[in-house]
């Protein structure tokens, strides 16, 4: 599982999105690239939601072989559906990257002097 991944999923599913757009992706490709973005993703995670999205329409699939393992894969890229979808999320991304970044970059705006944590209780 990946951390807080009610919240952050439709982000990890814009972010295969983008990369099906541009190009063929896999699984283990897209866990490695999810990874260096801050991402930790299992395949077990990962897998059901490539094939929620191709249940969807936003992605399509062929198998493919791995030259040097020969082994079998699956290979996605992103529909017209998909591509309709990401333009959208873009949209929407861009809107709400405006009204949330400022106040993650200027915390002192709020006051700094921030008392009464959580983590109290967990100290042991
Ligand atoms: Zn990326």
């Amino acid at each position: 599982m990946m951390d807080f991944h009610d919240l952050l999923g439709g982000f990890v599913r814009i972010h295969i999105l983008h990369h099906a757009a541009e190009g063929d992706v896999y699984g283990q490709w897209m866990i490695e690239e999810l990874a260096r973005h801050g991402y930790r993703i299992s395949p077990g995670t990962l897998y059901p939601m490539l094939q929620a999205m191709e249940t969807r329409g936003y992605l399509t699939s062929r198998q493919d072989s791995d030259g040097r393992l020969g082994r079998r894969r699956k290979i996605y890229t992103a529909t017209d559906l998909g591509r309709k979808g990401l333009a959208t999320a873009r949209e929407r991304l861009r809107e709400l990257t405006g009204e949330v970044s400022p106040k993650i970059k200027t915390p002192s705006e709020t006051g700094d002097d921030v008392h009464g944590t959580e983590d109290d209780h967990r100290s042991a």
